[in-house]
């Protein structure tokens, strides 16, 4: 990224530095946030989802929605309320063998309660493991079957004497509501950005603590902008909490112009991107460009009716134009849904990457427009108006003199930015500065100014 070119006022602070000089990264401070989310025992419903959003609370304004169990959400129903207390399978000696205690991931989620005395070939049936990963906790869910369950290492499994075993999950399952929260960031339209992340899965650092940190974050960083769009973050469990909210706002959900499903953008993986149904989105567009900038193997892949709530907003009755990022991709890194999805898994240089790729994708969104060049017969005179001289001799000077003479050969009126910025293989900021800057000078006409600080 360039430094802002300040030339007569008029660029380019746009976005500022992600980073006060000498003080922690945001990626630091992304992934403090991921850390004080880790512990809490979160499933679709439930005080562990309540505890979440109030320590997303503490960072930005959040507006908590309570749907009570029984509400009909298109062809769903919000289910009744999950809070667990306590679980273990304890030996005859009392000792507690799998202890909730030690990770949430023990128990699968949504188990209705339990207290019994049982043979370990009885209680086996109610035993998940990984025997391909004899190390790791696998995490499971009952959500939309009653049934009880326990998940521990297969290892361990295989070191269990024969023999009665107590077992309990102190939890209840009964009416109670579905909780999420929205945080809205009002810009000088309601057109707005949807921006969204799921709130359901417990101890998994990756899958999604990584991506309720990083929209937290960012939502912190967009209120401090005058942008154009409005933005919205949603944090809502995976599944049903995206229908309950697509049921409740169907009035609203025509303002959506862009969108993106945020989960799994903590990892060390090169970061990927799942186009929207539409396929051809302006969103599709900006998060290709920004990811070929970002990484030198990014995955930019067609959509498909399978991963996290995009399918739902691209459901053929909203068609949202949506699309999912991610680092690795789920269910494609061995981590996946187990307890090596864990706080070493994820990194604060990885979420810092993640958190500039979103804020780089809003930039296009916020500063995408089709400048006229007012000189349009031959070129004009750089030199002679001080702009190679603004350009300043950086390292990247060649590529923001090029960027100058893009912009003014391309801007005819029918030629956007980020047209620009793809047909000449420069960053987008690289092409909007030099907007800018050629505007500042008076060759330009019909930029569009950038999001900048409020006040
Ligand atoms: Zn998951």
């Amino acid at each position: 990224m360039t430094e802002g070119v300040a030339v007569d006022g008029t660029t380019a602070e746009a976005f500022p530095p992600a980073r006060d000089a000498g003080g922690p990264s945001i990626g630091d401070a992304i992934h403090g946030t991921a850390a004080r989310l880790f512990p809490i025992c979160r499933s679709i419903t439930g005080d562990g989802v309540r505890r979440t959003l109030a320590e997303l609370g503490a960072l930005i304004p959040l507006e908590i929605h309570e749907v009570p169990s029984g509400t009909a959400v298109f062809d769903w129903t919000v289910p009744r309320e999950w809070n667990i207390r306590d679980a273990y399978v304890r030996d005859a000696r009392g000792v507690r063998v799998v202890d909730f205690r030690v990770s949430n991931l023990h128990v699968v989620s949504y188990s209705r309660p339990v207290s019994a005395v049982m043979p370990l070939s009885e209680l086996r049936r109610h035993i998940h493991t990984l025997p391909d990963q004899p190390g790791l906790i696998p995490y499971r869910t009952s959500y939309y079957n009653e049934d009880w369950g326990f998940c521990m290492a297969h290892e361990q499994l295989m070191r269990l004497p024969e023999g009665l075993y107590e077992v309990l999950i102190d939890a209840t399952l009964e009416d109670g509501s579905l909780t999420y929260g929205e945080h809205l960031h009002q810009g000088a339209t309601d057109e707005e950005v949807l921006l969204s992340a799921h709130v359901c899965h417990p101890s998994l650092a990756n899958d999604n603590c990584s991506g309720l940190a990083v929209l937290a974050h960012l939502a912190r960083r967009i209120a401090s902008l005058r942008t154009r769009y409005s933005y919205r973050f949603l944090f809502a469990p995976g599944t049903i909490g995206a229908i309950t909210w697509l049921s409740r706002n169907r009035e609203r959900v025509g303002r959506i112009r862009h969108g993106i499903v945020v989960s799994c953008v903590g990892d060390r993986g090169e970061p990927s991107y799942k186009r929207s149904r539409r396929g051809d989105a302006f969103i599709d567009r900006a998060m290709a460009h920004v990811l070929r900038h970002a990484s030198p193997a990014p995955a930019i892949l067609d959509f498909s009716p399978y991963g996290y709530d995009e399918r739902q907003y691209c459901s053929p009755g909203f068609d949202l134009p949506v699309g999912l990022f991610q680092r690795s991709r789920f269910g494609q890194f061995p981590e996946y849904h187990t307890s090596a999805d864990n706080l070493g898994f994820i990194d604060p240089a990885s979420l810092e990457s993640s958190f500039d790729i979103l804020l780089s994708a809003i930039e296009i969104i916020e500063g995408d427009g089709r400048p006229v060049n007012l000189l349009p017969h031959c070129e004009p005179q750089l030199g002679r108006r001080g702009l190679y001289a603004a350009l300043g001799g950086g390292r990247d000077e060649p590529a923001r003199r090029m960027a100058l003479l893009w912009v003014l050969n391309l801007a005819d009126g029918t030629h956007s930015l980020l047209d620009m910025a793809e047909r000449s293989g420069l960053p987008f900021r690289v092409i909007a500065e030099a907007a800018h800057l050629l505007e500042g000078k008076g060759l330009l006409s019909g930029v569009t100014p950038l999001p900048h600080p409020q006040g």
